[in-house]
């Protein structure tokens, strides 16, 4: 299966081929102020599985709540993030789930960072969460 995400312009575009090695659900407050949201959803496929099918990315780097840098790619034009590479799991590149816009995503098997959730925000009890977040080498999840 291939899937295009877009940024909110549409000149920036990934082309994902496959299923997503893991959907997570990040309530962290890194996540908030990038998003503007009160989460952000990462679908992580394997690097060798995403690919920049339109337009230029720029980058921004900063250290995560996990003490690892991640490097974020955005459309110079609209300013969406489409997707990161985070050092802390250097074969996974994760996606933006909304940039796909499509209702029918998986849903995430998890939630990070739940330390940091807005009070009022009720998750699906069958998804678990964990305080912060329960992985802190570059294994994967
Ligand atoms: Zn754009
Ligand atoms: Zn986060």
């Amino acid at each position: 299966m291939e899937r295009d995400a877009s940024c909110h312009c549409g000149k920036l575009q990934l082309r994902c081929t496959g299923e997503p090695s893991k959907v997570s659900l990040c309530h962290c407050r890194d996540c908030q102020r990038r998003t503007g949201s009160l989460f952000s959803v990462a679908a992580f496929f394997p690097r060798e599985a995403v690919g920049v099918a339109a337009g230029e990315a720029r980058t921004f780097r900063r250290p995560s709540a996990s003490g690892f840098n991640v490097s974020f790619h955005f459309c110079p034009e609209c300013g969406s993030t489409l997707w990161w590479e985070p050092e802390r799991m250097p074969h996974l590149v994760g996606v933006a789930a909304g940039s796909f816009a499509d209702p029918d995503f998986p849903m995430p098997a998890q939630a990070v960072w739940a330390e940091d959730r807005h009070r009022w925000l009720e998750l699906p009890p069958e998804m678990p969460a964990h305080a912060r977040n329960p992985v802190k080498t570059a294994t994967p999840e």
